[in-house]
C-alpha cells in the first residue's frame, strides 16, 4: 500500500517535471504562427514580392512569433482560390482579378468571395507582349496564325489575356498553336523556338523578360489599337500604361499597353494581429522594402493604402493605416 503509494507519487511527480521542462518549448511553438504568402513564378516580381514581405516579418519574428513564407505558384487567380480554401494566408493577386473575385465576375462569375480583404497596392503591371523578332510580329493582330503562350490556368496573364481575346473575338484557333506554360518557363520557350509570342502581365524590369530578350532577339509589341481602349474604357481596373524604353537589350523606346496594380489580400479570417504585424514590418522599415525590387522604388505608402484597391481594408490592416494617419477611421 505504502509502496503502491510512494510510486504513484514518484510517477506524477515525474509527469510533473516532464510537463514543467515541456511547457515552455511547447507553448512558444503554440504561439508561434506561421504564415504563407502566395506569390508567382520565380522570375516575376510578385515572388520577391512574398519574399521581401517575408524577410521584413522574420527579422521581428522574436518579438512577434509570427514566422513567413512565400512559395512560388500559378499566380493570381491559384492565389485568390489558395486564400479562399484556407491553404495560403495572404497572396499578391492583380487588381483587375481582385476585383473579379469580390464581385463574382469574369472568372469567379456568380461565386463573390465576401471575405477576400485588401492589405495594400503594390506596383504597376502592364500588359507586357513579347514576340520573337523573326517571327515577323509588329502588331497585336498579328498575333493570328501564330505559336503564342496564353499562360497557365491560375495566372492573372490567362485572366487578363482572355479579356483581350474576347474583345478581340479569338479563340484558341486563331493562333497555330496554343501554350499554356508558366511565367518561369515562356523565356526559354521563346528562345527554343517553341513559341513566336510571351504574355505577361508583370512590373518592370523583370528577370522573365530580361531572360528572353538577351537570349533571342525579341521585342515588347504595343497593346493599344481601339479594341484595348474599349477594354480600357469598359473596366474600370483596367488603365493605359507604358512599358519604359531602355530597360531590355534591343527595346529601346517606350511601349504603349494598358495594365494593372499588382495588390497585397487576405480573407477577413486571418487574425487582425497578424495582418497588423505584417503591414507594420513593412511599412515601419519601407525604405528597405523600397530598394528590394527596382518596380518598388516609386511606391508612396499612402496611394498604397488608398488606391487601387477594391475589396475592403483587412481591419488588422486599417489598425495601423489608422495610426499612421493616413486614412481616416
Ligand atoms: N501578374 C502575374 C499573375 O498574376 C504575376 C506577375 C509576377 O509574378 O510578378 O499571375
Amino acid at each position: 500500500m505504502k509502496r503502491h503509494a510512494f510510486s504513484t507519487a514518484a510517477f506524477s511527480g515525474a509527469l510533473l517535471a516532464a510537463a514543467a521542462f515541456a511547457s515552455p518549448a511547447m507553448a512558444q511553438e503554440e504561439d508561434e504562427q506561421f504564415i504563407t504568402i502566395g506569390t508567382g513564378g520565380q522570375t516575376g516580381v510578385y515572388y520577391v514580392v512574398g519574399q521581401s514581405v517575408c524577410r521584413l516579418v522574420n527579422r521581428g519574428s522574436d518579438g512577434h512569433n509570427i514566422r513567413c513564407n512565400a512559395p512560388s505558384t500559378g499566380g493570381s487567380v491559384a492565389n485568390i482560390n489558395g486564400i479562399k480554401s484556407g491553404e495560403l494566408d495572404m497572396g499578391v493577386v492583380q487588381s483587375d482579378v481582385q476585383y473579379q473575385a469580390y464581385n463574382g465576375e469574369g472568372t469567379f462569375d456568380g461565386e463573390g468571395f465576401d471575405d477576400l480583404r485588401a492589405i495594400f497596392r503594390i506596383h504597376g503591371e502592364p500588359l507586357t507582349l513579347l514576340a520573337r523578332q523573326d517571327s515577323g510580329i509588329e502588331t497585336l493582330d498579328d498575333l493570328e496564325g501564330k505559336r503564342v503562350n496564353i499562360g497557365n490556368p491560375g495566372s492573372g496573364q490567362r485572366n487578363t489575356m482572355e479579356v483581350v481575346m474576347d474583345a478581340k473575338g479569338w479563340d484558341e484557333d486563331t493562333f497555330s498553336m496554343v501554350s499554356e506554360l508558366g511565367a518561369a518557363e515562356q523565356a526559354a520557350a521563346l528562345s527554343d523556338n517553341n513559341i513566336d509570342a510571351m504574355v505577361y502581365v508583370v512590373g518592370h524590369p523583370n528577370g522573365s523578360i530580361q531572360e528572353a530578350t538577351t537570349t533571342v532577339d525579341s521585342r515588347l509589341i504595343p497593346m493599344n489599337d481601339e479594341d484595348i481602349q474599349g477594354i480600357v474604357d469598359e473596366y474600370p481596373y483596367y488603365s493605359s500604361s507604358v512599358i519604359p524604353g531602355g530597360l531590355y537589350k534591343n527595346n529601346p523606346d517606350d511601349v504603349e499597353t494598358f495594365g494593372v496594380a499588382a495588390t497585397f489580400v487576405t480573407s477577413a479570417d486571418l487574425d487582425d494581429d497578424v495582418v497588423y504585424e505584417t503591414v507594420k514590418a513593412v511599412f515601419d522599415d519601407f525604405d528597405r522594402f523600397k530598394q528590394l525590387h527596382p518596380a518598388f522604388e516609386n511606391l508612396d505608402a499612402q496611394d498604397m493604402v488608398t488606391q487601387g484597391l477594391s475589396a475592403p481594408l483587412h481591419d488588422g490592416a486599417k489598425r495601423y493605416y489608422v495610426e499612421q494617419g493616413w486614412i481616416e477611421e
